[in-house]
Protein backbone atom coordinates (compact mmCIF):
# COMPACT_ATOMS: atom_id res chain seq x y z
CA UNK A 1 0.00 0.00 0.00
CA UNK A 2 1.45 3.56 -1.00
CA UNK A 3 2.42 6.05 1.75
CA UNK A 4 1.94 9.51 0.86
CA UNK A 5 4.40 12.27 1.93
CA UNK A 6 3.41 16.30 1.23
CA UNK A 7 6.30 18.27 1.12
CA UNK A 8 5.01 22.14 1.67
CA UNK A 9 6.77 25.27 2.33
CA UNK A 10 6.57 28.56 4.61
CA UNK A 11 8.06 32.04 5.07
CA UNK A 12 9.52 32.46 1.83
CA UNK A 13 10.05 30.66 -1.34
CA UNK A 14 13.67 29.62 -2.31
CA UNK A 15 14.55 27.49 0.82
CA UNK A 16 15.28 24.52 -1.05
CA UNK A 17 12.03 22.57 -1.01
CA UNK A 18 12.44 20.50 -4.23
CA UNK A 19 16.07 19.68 -2.76
CA UNK A 20 14.54 18.50 0.47
CA UNK A 21 11.78 16.24 -1.12
CA UNK A 22 14.34 14.87 -3.70
CA UNK A 23 16.72 14.49 -0.72
CA UNK A 24 13.97 12.10 1.52
CA UNK A 25 13.34 10.35 -2.04
CA UNK A 26 16.69 9.48 -2.35
CA UNK A 27 17.42 8.44 1.30
CA UNK A 28 13.89 6.55 1.08
CA UNK A 29 15.06 4.22 -2.19
CA UNK A 30 18.55 3.65 -0.63
CA UNK A 31 16.77 2.08 2.13
CA UNK A 32 15.29 -0.09 -0.55
CA UNK A 33 11.86 1.16 -0.85
CA UNK A 34 10.10 2.01 -4.25
CA UNK A 35 9.71 6.05 -4.60
CA UNK A 36 7.79 7.86 -6.76
CA UNK A 37 7.34 12.12 -7.12
CA UNK A 38 4.89 14.53 -7.93
CA UNK A 39 4.82 18.37 -8.12
CA UNK A 40 1.64 20.59 -7.71
CA UNK A 41 2.51 23.95 -9.29
CA UNK A 42 -0.74 26.13 -7.99
CA UNK A 43 -0.23 28.49 -11.40
CA UNK A 44 -2.67 28.71 -13.37
CA UNK A 45 -1.13 27.44 -16.82
CA UNK A 46 -1.56 24.32 -18.09
CA UNK A 47 1.97 23.57 -18.05
CA UNK A 48 5.27 25.76 -18.39
CA UNK A 49 5.87 24.89 -21.61
CA UNK A 50 4.47 28.32 -22.50
CA UNK A 51 6.26 30.33 -20.07
CA UNK A 52 9.22 32.42 -20.61
CA UNK A 53 12.60 30.74 -19.28
CA UNK A 54 13.65 33.86 -17.87
CA UNK A 55 10.75 33.87 -15.73
CA UNK A 56 10.20 30.62 -14.90
CA UNK A 57 13.39 28.70 -15.74
CA UNK A 58 14.07 25.54 -17.48
CA UNK A 59 11.19 23.44 -18.84
CA UNK A 60 12.03 20.21 -17.84
CA UNK A 61 10.88 17.29 -20.25
CA UNK A 62 9.75 13.65 -19.08
CA UNK A 63 10.45 10.73 -20.88
CA UNK A 64 6.54 10.69 -22.28
CA UNK A 65 7.18 14.17 -23.50
CA UNK A 66 5.37 16.58 -20.57
CA UNK A 67 6.96 19.98 -20.35
CA UNK A 68 7.61 20.24 -16.16
CA UNK A 69 8.63 21.95 -13.88
CA UNK A 70 12.68 22.32 -13.17
CA UNK A 71 12.13 20.78 -10.13
CA UNK A 72 11.41 17.75 -12.06
CA UNK A 73 14.98 17.75 -13.03
CA UNK A 74 15.70 17.78 -9.48
CA UNK A 75 13.77 14.60 -8.81
CA UNK A 76 15.36 12.83 -11.29
CA UNK A 77 18.91 13.45 -10.76
CA UNK A 78 18.16 12.38 -7.20
CA UNK A 79 16.03 9.52 -7.10
CA UNK A 80 17.43 7.96 -10.51
CA UNK A 81 13.81 7.46 -11.90
CA UNK A 82 11.85 8.15 -15.20
CA UNK A 83 9.03 10.56 -14.31
CA UNK A 84 5.82 11.18 -15.98
CA UNK A 85 2.67 13.20 -16.75
CA UNK A 86 1.72 12.25 -13.64
CA UNK A 87 4.56 14.07 -11.85
CA UNK A 88 3.41 17.37 -12.37
CA UNK A 89 0.30 18.90 -11.88
CA UNK A 90 -1.07 22.64 -12.38
CA UNK A 91 -3.88 24.61 -11.25
CA UNK A 92 -4.39 25.54 -15.44
CA UNK A 93 -4.66 21.29 -15.75
CA UNK A 94 -6.87 20.58 -12.72
CA UNK A 95 -9.62 23.50 -13.64
CA UNK A 96 -8.99 22.82 -17.51
CA UNK A 97 -10.22 19.28 -16.73
CA UNK A 98 -12.82 19.67 -14.32
CA UNK A 99 -14.69 22.66 -17.22
CA UNK A 100 -14.00 19.88 -20.20
CA UNK A 101 -15.67 17.20 -17.60
CA UNK A 102 -18.74 19.86 -17.04
CA UNK A 103 -19.10 20.93 -21.06
CA UNK A 104 -19.39 17.25 -21.66
CA UNK A 105 -22.06 16.81 -18.87
CA UNK A 106 -20.62 14.20 -16.77
CA UNK A 107 -21.17 16.25 -13.72
CA UNK A 108 -25.39 15.34 -14.37
CA UNK A 109 -26.41 18.76 -13.70
CA UNK A 110 -24.30 18.85 -10.24
CA UNK A 111 -23.48 22.93 -9.72
CA UNK A 112 -19.63 22.90 -10.07
CA UNK A 113 -17.63 24.11 -7.02
CA UNK A 114 -14.38 24.38 -5.48
CA UNK A 115 -15.14 21.74 -3.24
CA UNK A 116 -16.20 19.50 -3.92
CA UNK A 117 -15.04 19.45 -7.91
CA UNK A 118 -11.48 20.65 -7.75
CA UNK A 119 -10.35 19.31 -4.56
CA UNK A 120 -11.66 16.07 -5.88
CA UNK A 121 -9.90 16.34 -8.97
CA UNK A 122 -6.46 17.13 -7.07
CA UNK A 123 -6.84 14.37 -4.97
CA UNK A 124 -7.39 11.99 -7.54
CA UNK A 125 -4.43 13.19 -8.84
CA UNK A 126 -2.68 11.71 -6.07
CA UNK A 127 -4.27 8.91 -6.08
CA UNK A 128 -3.36 8.32 -9.70
CA UNK A 129 0.76 8.72 -8.73
CA UNK A 130 -0.21 5.93 -6.24
CA UNK A 131 -1.87 3.06 -8.54
CA UNK A 132 0.33 4.00 -11.63
CA UNK A 133 3.60 4.06 -10.20
CA UNK A 134 2.62 1.37 -7.21
CA UNK A 135 5.38 3.40 -5.53
CA UNK A 136 5.73 2.69 -2.00
CA UNK A 137 6.28 6.01 -1.35
CA UNK A 138 4.60 9.09 -3.27
CA UNK A 139 6.46 12.50 -2.36
CA UNK A 140 4.43 15.16 -3.42
CA UNK A 141 6.13 18.72 -2.97
CA UNK A 142 3.09 21.88 -3.30
CA UNK A 143 4.62 25.02 -4.93
CA UNK A 144 4.78 28.57 -3.51
CA UNK A 145 4.44 29.31 0.44
CA UNK A 146 1.68 28.04 2.46
CA UNK A 147 -0.64 30.50 2.74
CA UNK A 148 -0.61 31.98 -1.00
CA UNK A 149 -4.18 32.50 -2.69
CA UNK A 150 -3.56 30.55 -6.01
CA UNK A 151 -2.45 27.37 -3.42
CA UNK A 152 -5.61 27.46 -1.57
CA UNK A 153 -7.70 24.71 -2.80
CA UNK A 154 -4.43 22.22 -3.11
CA UNK A 155 -4.10 22.92 0.61
CA UNK A 156 -7.68 21.77 1.31
CA UNK A 157 -6.90 19.02 -1.02
CA UNK A 158 -4.08 17.97 0.94
CA UNK A 159 -6.61 17.98 4.36
CA UNK A 160 -9.41 15.95 3.08
CA UNK A 161 -6.80 13.45 1.85
CA UNK A 162 -5.06 13.49 4.97
CA UNK A 163 -8.52 12.80 6.45
CA UNK A 164 -9.52 9.56 3.82
CA UNK A 165 -6.11 8.37 4.39
CA UNK A 166 -5.14 9.12 8.43
CA UNK A 167 -1.66 10.04 9.48
CA UNK A 168 -1.05 6.22 9.37
CA UNK A 169 -0.59 6.35 5.39
CA UNK A 170 0.16 10.29 5.15
CA UNK A 171 2.57 12.45 6.42
CA UNK A 172 3.72 16.36 5.97
CA UNK A 173 6.96 18.23 6.14
CA UNK A 174 6.54 21.49 6.28
CA UNK A 175 10.09 23.65 5.33
CA UNK A 176 11.09 27.23 6.74
CA UNK A 177 13.59 29.92 7.40
CA UNK A 178 15.11 30.41 10.61
CA UNK A 179 17.07 33.68 9.65
CA UNK A 180 19.73 35.11 11.59
CA UNK A 181 19.32 38.50 12.82
CA UNK A 182 22.66 40.61 13.32
CA UNK A 183 22.61 42.90 16.05
CA UNK A 184 20.87 41.00 18.34
CA UNK A 185 22.95 38.07 16.84
CA UNK A 186 20.55 35.23 17.21
CA UNK A 187 17.74 32.69 15.09
CA UNK A 188 15.02 33.73 14.99
CA UNK A 189 11.97 31.41 14.91
CA UNK A 190 9.10 33.85 15.06
CA UNK A 191 8.62 33.40 11.14
CA UNK A 192 8.64 29.46 11.52
CA UNK A 193 6.30 29.72 14.16
CA UNK A 194 4.03 32.17 11.95
CA UNK A 195 3.87 29.31 8.56
CA UNK A 196 3.04 27.03 10.92
CA UNK A 197 0.16 28.75 12.36
CA UNK A 198 -0.56 29.21 8.71
CA UNK A 199 -0.82 25.78 7.71
CA UNK A 200 -2.62 24.54 10.72
CA UNK A 201 -5.41 27.05 9.93
CA UNK A 202 -5.62 25.47 6.71
CA UNK A 203 -6.32 22.08 8.92
CA UNK A 204 -2.81 20.42 8.51
CA UNK A 205 -0.67 19.44 11.19
CA UNK A 206 3.20 19.09 9.94
CA UNK A 207 4.93 15.77 11.28
CA UNK A 208 8.54 17.22 10.33
CA UNK A 209 10.00 20.72 10.15
CA UNK A 210 13.11 21.43 8.07
CA UNK A 211 14.60 24.49 8.77
CA UNK A 212 16.42 26.38 6.78
CA UNK A 213 19.67 28.47 8.39
CA UNK A 214 22.86 29.80 7.81
CA UNK A 215 24.39 28.47 10.94
CA UNK A 216 23.49 24.95 13.58
CA UNK A 217 19.80 26.09 15.49
CA UNK A 218 21.05 24.92 18.98
CA UNK A 219 19.07 22.73 21.11
CA UNK A 220 17.34 26.10 22.80
CA UNK A 221 15.65 27.30 19.29
CA UNK A 222 15.00 23.32 18.26
CA UNK A 223 13.29 23.29 22.05
CA UNK A 224 11.19 26.59 20.60
CA UNK A 225 10.25 25.27 17.47
CA UNK A 226 9.25 21.51 19.05
CA UNK A 227 7.03 23.64 21.28
CA UNK A 228 5.53 26.18 18.92
CA UNK A 229 5.03 23.52 16.28
CA UNK A 230 3.77 20.56 18.34
CA UNK A 231 6.36 17.84 16.43
CA UNK A 232 9.60 16.30 18.65
CA UNK A 233 12.36 18.14 18.70
CA UNK A 234 14.28 14.84 16.45
CA UNK A 235 11.86 15.46 14.12
CA UNK A 236 13.31 19.08 13.65
CA UNK A 237 15.54 18.20 10.67
CA UNK A 238 18.18 20.94 10.06
CA UNK A 239 18.99 22.38 6.77
CA UNK A 240 22.19 24.13 6.87
CA UNK A 241 23.62 25.90 3.81
CA UNK A 242 25.85 23.38 1.75
CA UNK A 243 28.76 24.32 -1.15
CA UNK A 244 26.93 22.14 -3.13
CA UNK A 245 23.17 20.38 -3.51
CA UNK A 246 24.24 16.95 -3.71
CA UNK A 247 25.37 17.28 0.18
CA UNK A 248 22.05 18.05 1.36
CA UNK A 249 20.95 14.09 1.42
CA UNK A 250 24.12 13.16 3.89
CA UNK A 251 23.33 15.85 6.05
CA UNK A 252 19.35 14.39 6.27
CA UNK A 253 20.57 10.88 6.37
CA UNK A 254 22.67 11.95 9.44
CA UNK A 255 19.89 13.63 11.33
CA UNK A 256 17.72 10.13 10.88
CA UNK A 257 14.78 11.28 8.57
CA UNK A 258 14.42 8.46 6.67
CA UNK A 259 13.86 6.56 9.62
CA UNK A 260 11.81 9.09 11.39
CA UNK A 261 9.59 8.39 8.33
CA UNK A 262 9.47 4.64 8.83
CA UNK A 263 8.53 4.63 12.06
CA UNK A 264 5.83 7.07 11.46
CA UNK A 265 4.49 4.57 9.07
CA UNK A 266 4.89 1.94 11.14
CA UNK A 267 7.57 0.24 8.44
CA UNK A 268 10.85 -2.05 8.56
CA UNK A 269 13.77 0.03 8.93
CA UNK A 270 16.37 -1.53 6.58
CA UNK A 271 20.18 -0.62 6.17
CA UNK A 272 20.73 2.31 4.20
CA UNK A 273 22.29 1.76 0.97
CA UNK A 274 24.35 4.91 0.36
CA UNK A 275 27.85 4.35 -0.47
CA UNK A 276 27.63 5.56 -3.99
CA UNK A 277 26.48 9.08 -2.41
CA UNK A 278 28.88 9.21 -0.35
CA UNK A 279 31.60 8.42 -3.25
CA UNK A 280 29.85 10.90 -5.26
CA UNK A 281 30.27 13.95 -2.22
CA UNK A 282 34.12 12.86 -1.67
CA UNK A 283 34.52 13.48 -5.48
CA UNK A 284 32.28 16.72 -5.25
CA UNK A 285 34.12 18.29 -2.33
CA UNK A 286 38.01 17.47 -3.39
CA UNK A 287 37.82 18.75 -7.21
CA UNK A 288 41.27 20.62 -7.52
CA UNK A 289 41.37 21.35 -10.69
CA UNK A 290 39.14 23.68 -12.45
CA UNK A 291 38.31 24.58 -15.89
CA UNK A 292 36.55 27.20 -17.68
CA UNK A 293 33.46 26.39 -20.02
CA UNK A 294 31.75 28.85 -21.83
CA UNK A 295 28.05 28.89 -21.72
CA UNK A 296 26.68 30.82 -24.94
CA UNK A 297 22.48 31.53 -24.64
CA UNK A 298 19.95 34.42 -24.73
CA UNK A 299 18.46 33.70 -21.25
CA UNK A 300 21.98 33.87 -19.13
CA UNK A 301 20.27 36.72 -16.51
CA UNK A 302 18.25 33.93 -15.07
CA UNK A 303 20.48 30.69 -14.69
CA UNK A 304 17.70 28.55 -13.90
CA UNK A 305 16.89 28.53 -17.52
CA UNK A 306 19.86 26.16 -17.70
CA UNK A 307 19.76 24.14 -14.49
CA UNK A 308 19.78 21.09 -16.39
CA UNK A 309 22.54 21.84 -18.59
CA UNK A 310 24.49 23.21 -16.07
CA UNK A 311 23.44 20.15 -13.59
CA UNK A 312 25.07 17.73 -16.77
CA UNK A 313 28.56 19.67 -16.87
CA UNK A 314 28.74 19.37 -12.92
CA UNK A 315 28.25 15.57 -13.65
CA UNK A 316 30.47 15.35 -16.32
CA UNK A 317 32.91 17.10 -14.03
CA UNK A 318 32.85 14.55 -11.35
CA UNK A 319 33.60 11.82 -13.71
CA UNK A 320 36.40 13.75 -15.11
CA UNK A 321 37.55 15.24 -11.49
CA UNK A 322 37.79 18.72 -12.44
CA UNK A 323 35.17 22.07 -10.61
CA UNK A 324 33.67 23.10 -14.00
CA UNK A 325 33.73 27.10 -14.26
CA UNK A 326 30.48 28.64 -16.28
CA UNK A 327 31.30 32.10 -18.17
CA UNK A 328 28.06 33.34 -18.81
CA UNK A 329 27.57 34.46 -22.40
CA UNK A 330 24.82 36.73 -23.18
CA UNK A 331 24.55 36.33 -26.84
CA UNK A 332 23.09 39.15 -27.48
CA UNK A 333 25.86 41.06 -26.67
CA UNK A 334 28.37 38.98 -29.24
CA UNK A 335 26.35 40.60 -31.88
CA UNK A 336 28.05 44.14 -31.38
CA UNK A 337 31.61 42.28 -30.69
CA UNK A 338 33.78 41.87 -33.52
CA UNK A 339 36.84 39.80 -31.72
CA UNK A 340 35.78 37.11 -29.34
CA UNK A 341 39.45 36.45 -28.66
CA UNK A 342 38.89 38.41 -24.85
CA UNK A 343 35.34 36.48 -24.79
CA UNK A 344 36.36 33.16 -25.05
CA UNK A 345 40.08 32.88 -24.22
CA UNK A 346 40.02 31.00 -21.15
CA UNK A 347 37.38 28.61 -21.89
CA UNK A 348 38.43 24.86 -22.59
CA UNK A 349 35.12 24.27 -24.00
CA UNK A 350 32.10 25.90 -25.78
CA UNK A 351 28.42 25.19 -25.11
CA UNK A 352 25.08 26.36 -27.21
CA UNK A 353 21.90 25.16 -25.47
CA UNK A 354 18.77 25.25 -26.40
CA UNK A 355 16.57 28.78 -27.03
CA UNK A 356 13.36 29.58 -29.30
CA UNK A 357 12.81 32.77 -31.32
CA UNK A 358 15.27 34.94 -33.41
CA UNK A 359 16.67 36.72 -30.28
CA UNK A 360 20.45 36.41 -29.92
CA UNK A 361 20.87 33.79 -32.64
CA UNK A 362 23.58 35.57 -35.20
CA UNK A 363 25.65 35.92 -31.54
CA UNK A 364 25.52 32.15 -31.13
CA UNK A 365 26.24 31.32 -34.75
CA UNK A 366 29.55 33.74 -33.99
CA UNK A 367 30.16 32.02 -30.84
CA UNK A 368 29.88 28.58 -32.89
CA UNK A 369 31.75 29.90 -35.90
CA UNK A 370 34.67 30.76 -33.14
CA UNK A 371 34.88 27.04 -31.81
CA UNK A 372 34.72 25.42 -35.05
CA UNK A 373 37.52 27.84 -36.40
CA UNK A 374 39.57 27.60 -33.46
CA UNK A 375 39.35 23.98 -32.91
CA UNK A 376 37.93 24.41 -29.34
CA UNK A 377 35.35 21.69 -28.26
CA UNK A 378 31.79 22.67 -28.96
CA UNK A 379 28.40 21.07 -27.87
CA UNK A 380 25.37 22.64 -29.31
CA UNK A 381 21.95 21.21 -27.75
CA UNK A 382 19.03 21.97 -29.97
CA UNK A 383 19.04 25.04 -30.98
CA UNK A 384 22.69 24.45 -31.05
CA UNK A 385 22.44 21.89 -33.20
CA UNK A 386 20.40 24.15 -35.82
CA UNK A 387 22.72 26.88 -35.71
CA UNK A 388 25.53 24.75 -36.32
CA UNK A 389 24.14 23.49 -39.31
CA UNK A 390 23.47 27.31 -40.25
CA UNK A 391 26.78 28.13 -39.34
CA UNK A 392 28.37 25.31 -41.45
CA UNK A 393 26.16 26.09 -44.55
CA UNK A 394 27.04 29.74 -44.23
CA UNK A 395 30.56 29.63 -43.96
CA UNK A 396 32.06 26.73 -45.65
CA UNK A 397 29.29 26.48 -48.06
CA UNK A 398 29.50 29.73 -48.61
CA UNK A 399 25.41 30.08 -48.65
CA UNK A 400 25.23 33.12 -47.52
CA UNK A 401 21.12 33.40 -46.73
CA UNK A 402 21.26 29.72 -44.68
CA UNK A 403 19.10 30.12 -42.08
CA UNK A 404 16.15 28.42 -40.32
CA UNK A 405 12.23 29.22 -41.12
CA UNK A 406 12.15 30.33 -37.25
CA UNK A 407 13.69 33.37 -37.98
CA UNK A 408 12.85 34.04 -41.58
CA UNK A 409 9.73 32.40 -42.97
CA UNK A 410 10.83 33.33 -46.61
CA UNK A 411 14.07 32.68 -46.17
CA UNK A 412 15.48 31.11 -49.54
CA UNK A 413 18.14 28.30 -47.62
CA UNK A 414 15.91 27.17 -44.86
CA UNK A 415 18.36 24.35 -44.33
CA UNK A 416 16.53 24.27 -40.78
CA UNK A 417 12.40 24.18 -41.42
CA UNK A 418 9.51 23.53 -39.64
CA UNK A 419 8.74 19.65 -39.41
CA UNK A 420 5.74 18.51 -42.36
CA UNK A 421 3.58 17.01 -39.01
CA UNK A 422 3.89 20.94 -37.51
CA UNK A 423 2.56 22.93 -40.47
CA UNK A 424 -1.14 23.28 -39.80
CA UNK A 425 -0.54 23.72 -35.98
CA UNK A 426 -2.26 26.27 -34.45
CA UNK A 427 -2.20 25.81 -30.55
CA UNK A 428 1.18 26.43 -29.25
CA UNK A 429 1.21 24.72 -25.79
CA UNK A 430 1.88 21.11 -25.67
CA UNK A 431 2.49 20.71 -29.43
CA UNK A 432 5.95 20.44 -29.76
CA UNK A 433 7.94 17.32 -30.52
CA UNK A 434 8.37 16.37 -27.19
CA UNK A 435 9.63 13.28 -25.15
CA UNK A 436 11.69 10.14 -26.18
CA UNK A 437 12.92 9.57 -29.66
CA UNK A 438 14.96 6.69 -30.84
CA UNK A 439 18.00 7.50 -32.32
CA UNK A 440 20.26 5.14 -34.78
CA UNK A 441 23.69 5.84 -34.70
CA UNK A 442 26.38 5.09 -37.33
CA UNK A 443 29.48 2.85 -36.51
CA UNK A 444 32.67 5.07 -36.46
CA UNK A 445 31.26 7.98 -35.34
CA UNK A 446 32.44 10.48 -32.44
CA UNK A 447 28.41 9.91 -31.03
CA UNK A 448 29.46 6.02 -31.03
CA UNK A 449 32.27 6.12 -29.39
CA UNK A 450 30.39 8.77 -26.84
CA UNK A 451 26.93 6.02 -26.68
CA UNK A 452 28.53 2.61 -27.88
CA UNK A 453 25.24 2.19 -28.61
CA UNK A 454 23.76 1.69 -31.92
CA UNK A 455 20.22 3.08 -30.90
CA UNK A 456 19.46 5.54 -28.06
CA UNK A 457 16.12 7.17 -26.52
CA UNK A 458 16.82 10.76 -25.56
CA UNK A 459 13.89 13.43 -25.07
CA UNK A 460 13.27 16.19 -27.69
CA UNK A 461 11.36 19.56 -27.66
CA UNK A 462 11.77 21.48 -30.50
CA UNK A 463 9.51 22.00 -33.84
CA UNK A 464 12.34 22.89 -36.17
CA UNK A 465 14.36 20.04 -37.79
CA UNK A 466 17.43 19.73 -40.35
CA UNK A 467 15.95 19.91 -44.01
CA UNK A 468 17.23 16.54 -45.23
CA UNK A 469 17.50 18.56 -48.69
CA UNK A 470 21.13 19.72 -47.77
CA UNK A 471 22.46 16.52 -46.30
CA UNK A 472 24.33 15.51 -49.46
CA UNK A 473 25.75 19.02 -49.61
CA UNK A 474 26.83 19.11 -46.27
CA UNK A 475 28.04 15.68 -46.34
CA UNK A 476 30.66 16.60 -48.98
CA UNK A 477 32.36 19.40 -46.65
CA UNK A 478 32.98 17.43 -43.76
CA UNK A 479 29.64 17.37 -41.86
CA UNK A 480 28.99 13.95 -40.54
CA UNK A 481 24.95 13.07 -39.58
CA UNK A 482 25.54 10.38 -37.36
CA UNK A 483 22.51 9.79 -35.61
CA UNK A 484 19.37 9.39 -37.41
CA UNK A 485 15.60 8.95 -36.33
CA UNK A 486 14.48 5.45 -37.80
CA UNK A 487 10.89 6.04 -38.25
CA UNK A 488 11.38 9.57 -39.76
CA UNK A 489 14.36 9.99 -41.13
CA UNK A 490 14.94 12.97 -38.87
CA UNK A 491 18.71 14.01 -38.40
CA UNK A 492 19.14 13.69 -34.36
CA UNK A 493 23.37 14.05 -34.47
CA UNK A 494 25.62 15.90 -36.28
CA UNK A 495 29.59 16.29 -36.11
CA UNK A 496 32.74 17.42 -38.03
CA UNK A 497 35.48 15.02 -37.76
CA UNK A 498 37.86 17.16 -38.65
CA UNK A 499 37.44 18.99 -35.52
CA UNK A 500 38.76 17.75 -32.27
CA UNK A 501 35.28 17.94 -30.64
CA UNK A 502 32.37 18.69 -32.31
CA UNK A 503 29.21 17.45 -32.00
CA UNK A 504 25.71 18.16 -31.74
CA UNK A 505 21.82 16.80 -30.99
CA UNK A 506 18.43 17.73 -31.94
CA UNK A 507 17.46 16.16 -28.74
CA UNK A 508 17.99 17.53 -25.22
CA UNK A 509 21.02 15.46 -23.30
CA UNK A 510 20.64 16.62 -20.10
CA UNK A 511 17.54 15.36 -19.26
CA UNK A 512 19.02 12.12 -18.52
CA UNK A 513 22.56 13.13 -17.12
CA UNK A 514 22.53 11.91 -13.51
CA UNK A 515 25.43 13.04 -11.01
CA UNK A 516 26.69 9.29 -10.63
CA UNK A 517 26.19 8.86 -14.84
CA UNK A 518 26.96 11.84 -17.03
CA UNK A 519 25.33 12.01 -20.17
CA UNK A 520 27.32 10.79 -22.31
CA UNK A 521 28.14 14.16 -24.81
CA UNK A 522 28.56 15.90 -21.62
CA UNK A 523 31.29 13.35 -20.83
CA UNK A 524 32.83 13.55 -24.09
CA UNK A 525 32.49 17.36 -24.32
CA UNK A 526 33.73 17.70 -20.62
CA UNK A 527 36.80 14.77 -21.42
CA UNK A 528 37.67 17.11 -24.77
CA UNK A 529 37.87 19.76 -22.86
CA UNK A 530 40.19 18.94 -19.99
CA UNK A 531 42.63 18.30 -22.99
CA UNK A 532 42.12 21.50 -24.89
CA UNK A 533 45.35 23.67 -24.30
CA UNK A 534 44.63 27.57 -24.25
CA UNK A 535 46.67 29.68 -26.43
CA UNK A 536 49.12 31.43 -24.34
N1 LIG B 1 13.52 26.74 -31.50
C1 LIG B 1 13.98 25.49 -32.03
C2 LIG B 1 12.81 24.59 -32.44
O1 LIG B 1 11.70 24.81 -32.03
C3 LIG B 1 14.87 24.78 -31.02
C4 LIG B 1 14.16 24.36 -29.78
C5 LIG B 1 15.07 24.06 -28.63
O2 LIG B 1 16.23 24.44 -28.63
N2 LIG B 1 14.56 23.40 -27.60
O3 LIG B 1 12.98 23.67 -33.17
Amino acid sequence: MTKYIFVTGGVCSGLGKGITASSIGLLLKAKGYKVFMQKFDPYMNVDPGTMSPIQHGEVFVTADGCETDLDLGHYERFIDEELNYTSNITNGKIYSSVIEKERRGDFLGATIQIVPHISNEIKNKIYEAGHTSEADFVITEIGGTVGDIESGVMMESLRQFRMEQTSANTLFVHTTLVPYLYGSNELKTKPTQNSIIDLRRLGIQPDIIVTRSNIPLGDAVKKKISLFGSVPTENIIEAIDVANIYQIPMNFHNQNIEDIILNHFNMKITKSNLKYWEDLIKTVTNLKEEIEISLVGKYTELHDAYISVVESLKHAGYKHKVKININWVDSEKLEKIDNLEPIFKNSKGIIVPGGFGSRGIEGMIKAINYARVNKIPFLGICLGLQLSVIEFTRNVLGIEDASSTEFNETCKNPVIDLMSDQKNIINMGGTLRLGNYECSISKNTLAYSLYKEESILERHRHRYEFNNKYKEMLEEKGMVFSGINPQSNLVEIIEIPSHPFFIAGQFHPEFKSRPTRPAPLFDGFINASTKHKLKR
